[in-house]
């Protein structure tokens, strides 16, 4: 049973744990039935959203197992120097909470991140026995998702590899030089061993099962991990091609994008007043988007010359505003990927005019029937030869078609009475 002191702690662990959005999306508000207090309400406990290999959208349990850290680093709420409340839960109880939550439906699965706790290998080894507990123990088959540990043993990552859906380890920083600066205890080259050794499991996995029809699972989910956005001067573009190196060095599911949180005073960091930069994070999700499913490479979308984001336009209508060159492109003409490139058309969008091809010319009129945003897509395209955008391609015009509109002061209908 639950009892009060652990559900205290996991109060305790669950605030740690928000700063970490490598399992998509935040807290959930969900008030339970129960009238006799105790655990019957989920409001104050971590609840986070992720989704399965399946595309399923499930809610997680997303805590620490303990916030008792022996690393300093200058951007976490948990780093040693803070003087905060201090609080381990043992495996059993991780373990515990995880299948009571699940019976009483709160949650379908677990992401359990941790501090260092006396060593890597120490924490990587509770980590790994919370796994055990719950597949062995409990059989319990639902989604976990667990942090590899830099610097712990490989065995242990291995077996963590073969109980957990989903691994990360997050790299925070795109630069070395961010992370001697504010995690001088993190070695980087240990941040990427277990990224390799997570890799190399699921290929390994994945040939076995093309020779021999073994289901034998290794991180079915893949791995992902996290960037701090803003507590540096590492730039959208040092970011991004970052992500494309994991991507493609070690086949990560997701990179998530998260921004600086002030939390701690420090004069590396900026100032506990600046405000989370909200929009660039957006972007740099946007932009992940388009390595991800629109065949670009990171060179194409931020250029040495740009360093960041213009945060006036998306990276894809920014890419298409810089090569004109390329517009209006013939839908009936253009192949896939120079579709992709089109403001307005997405891949599944992209996917049905090539379809549509096969059988007839694209008219004007099909676009809409096929999901283009064609508002967006008519300056940018001809339809059997047909342009449909009001004006000729020109940046500084379109420019003021798709950037912010100027704001205007609300005029009072009773100021003229008035005034
Ligand atoms: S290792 Fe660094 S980021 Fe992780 S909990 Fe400890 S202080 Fe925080």
């Amino acid at each position: 049973m639950l009892n009060e002191g652990l559900l205290e702690k996991l109060k305790v662990l669950t605030e740690s744990a928000k700063y970490d959005v490598s399992c998509a999306s935040s807290g959930i508000e969900r008030s339970g039935k129960s009238k006799t207090g105790g655990i019957g309400n989920a409001t104050a406990f971590g609840i986070c959203h992720s989704w399965a290999s399946d595309g399923r959208c499930i809610s997680l349990l997303k805590t620490l197992m303990t916030n008792d850290c022996i690393y300093n680093c200058a951007y976490c709420v948990n780093r040693s120097d803070n003087d905060i409340k201090r609080v381990s839960m043992t495996a059993d109880e991780v373990a515990l909470l995880t299948i009571e939550f699940y019976r009483r439906n709160y949650i379908e699965g677990l992401f359990l991140s941790s501090a260092i706790e006396v060593n890597p290998d120490y924490t990587m080894e509770k980590i790994v026995q919370v796994l055990r507990i719950l597949r062995m123990r409990y059989l319990f088959n639902g989604y976990i998702h667990v942090k590899a540990i830099p610097g712990a043993d490989p065995m242990l990552i291995r077996q963590a590899g073969e109980l957990a859906d989903r691994m990360s380890v997050n790299i925070e920083f795109s630069s070395v030089e961010s992370l001697k600066l504010l995690a001088p205890q993190k070695n980087p080259q240990k941040l990427f061993l277990p990224m390799a050794q997570i890799k190399q499991g699921i290929d390994e996995v994945r040939e076995d099962f093309g020779k021999y029809r073994h289901k034998s699972k290794f991180v079915p989910a893949g791995q992902s991990t996290q960037m701090i956005v803003g507590a540096t001067r590492d730039s959208d573009r040092s970011m991004l091609f970052s992500a494309q190196n994991l991507y493609r060095r070690f086949g990560l599911k997701r990179v998530y994008y998260s921004a600086y949180v002030p939390v701690n005073s420090d004069s590396h960091l900026p100032s506990l007043q600046t405000t989370p930069p909200l929009l660039r994070e957006h972007r740099l999700y946007q932009a992940d988007w388009l390595l991800r499913f629109y065949h670009f490479d990171a060179t194409e979308i931020l250029s040495e010359h740009e360093q960041n984001f213009d945060l006036d336009f998306d990276p894809k209508m920014n890419w298409a505003l810089r090569n004109l060159e390329h517009f209006p492109m013939e839908i009936n003409q253009a192949d896939y990927r120079m579709l992709l490139r089109v403001p307005g058309i997405g891949p599944v969008s992209a996917k049905r005019i090539v379809e549509q091809r096969k059988i007839g010319t694209v008219g004007y009129d099909d676009l809409k029937k096929m999901g283009i945003v064609v508002k967006r897509a008519k300056y940018f395209i001809t339809c059997k030869g047909l342009f449909y955008g009001d004006y000729r391609l020109e940046p500084e015009y379109l420019k003021r078609v798709f950037g912010p509109k100027p704001e205007y002061e609300q005029m009072s209908l009773f100021s003229e009475i008035h005034g």
